[in-house]
């Protein structure tokens, strides 16, 4: 059972659990605070919004005792994790512990406000095939921002980087950097028990999305990810208790981190016979995802299906082309 709002469960000496509400279709963040003797470290922090400001004032005054908080690590650069990194940082005097790439994700991200999409944005939900109705809709909407919900953030940071041994929470935690989700993912293991802080790049029962976006529309993050499962496999052991960023701590890491792989092994699989027809990627839905895509989760269908074909044109598994209306097309390669 996950702690209920504004409270936590201690899953390991000195580590609390605590959980912070998303308006979206994954209702919820998981965080973490390490209890440091007179402070604590928190990882990760949820969205800004008043809602879970609120949430974290009344953690401060329950579980965690008043004590302060005097950093927060960040695991990677998406708003749910960083949300609130600023203003703990401006507000609490925390200082920011993340990796380069995710803080200057996080910080360039919250300083590009849009009131419409760019045209460049439109181009590249042209070339990926959007739905029409969608495209027309989301053509003059005001887009989502980071900045709507993620807390501005100071200049300075500590960056963390693989290879690096950090001490919370009464443990020496290793740093392994994961790609594929995000780029440049922290993962922290204790190298005196049996804890892995592994934010979106390790999660049970549900997917890490992949997705590839206007920023970089030729990226391989598939290719990231399955490299990444690779190497971080090797630190995997049956009885660790994986702390993730979304639903439930779960040991079996080992088992878990197979399936990651496989999954999209699979995935790639059944894509690549379907586009034995050509197909723009809002084609290509029904190979990838078991359950029918609704305007929720349309966006995020779109990126994943996108970096899946990217994955199989890199490796030469398929051709691409730009068919009459703008979208580029996929055909599986002999
Ligand atoms: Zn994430």
């Amino acid at each position: 059972m996950p702690p209920a709002e504004g409270e936590a469960i201690e899953v390991a000496e000195g580590v609390l659990w605590m959980r912070l509400p998303l308006p979206l279709a994954l209702d919820h963040v998981n965080v973490y605070a390490l209890d440091d003797g007179d402070s604590w470290t928190v990882i990760d922090t949820g969205f800004d919004s008043k809602r879970t400001r609120a949430i974290w004032r009344r953690l401060m005054d329950g579980p965690l005792g008043g004590k302060p908080i005097s950093r927060v690590i960040v695991t990677h650069h998406h708003p749910d994790h960083v949300g609130l990194a600023g203003w703990l940082q401006e507000d609490f005097g925390a200082s920011l512990w993340t990796t380069r790439t995710a803080w200057l994700f996080a910080r360039m991200l919250q300083l590009d406000e849009q009131a419409v999409p760019r045209q460049e944005t439109l181009d590249f939900y042209r070339k990926c095939g959007m739905d029409e109705e969608i495209f027309n809709e989301r053509k003059s909407e005001r887009p989502f921002n980071f900045s709507d919900v993620v807390a501005p953030l100071p200049l300075g940071f500590r960056r963390i980087k693989q290879g690096d041994v950090i001490q919370a929470g009464g443990r020496h935690w290793d740093v392994h950097i994961g790609n594929g989700h995000a780029p440049e993912h922290a993962t922290l293991w204790s190298q005196d028990d049996n804890l892995v802080l592994s934010g979106d790049q390790i999660l049970p029962s549900i997917s890490s999305n992949i997705g590839v976006y206007a920023t970089e529309p030729e990226a391989d993050p598939v290719a990231d990810w399955l490299e990444s499962c690779e190497r971080l496999a090797l630190f995997a052991r049956p009885d660790q208790l994986v702390l993730g960023g979304h639903k439930l701590p779960f040991t079996g890491a080992p088992v878990r981190m197979r399936q990651l792989v496989e999954n999209h092994h699979g995935a790639l699989a059944r894509l690549r016979e379907f586009i034995e027809t050509p197909r723009s990627a809002g084609e290509c839905f029904p190979p990838l995802f078991k359950r029918s895509i609704d305007k929720g989760a349309y966006g995020l269908a779109l990126v994943e299906a996108l970096a899946h074909l990217n994955h199989l044109y890199h490796v030469g598994e398929a051709s691409r082309t730009l068919r009459d209306d703008g979208a580029w097309v996929w055909q599986s390669v002999d």
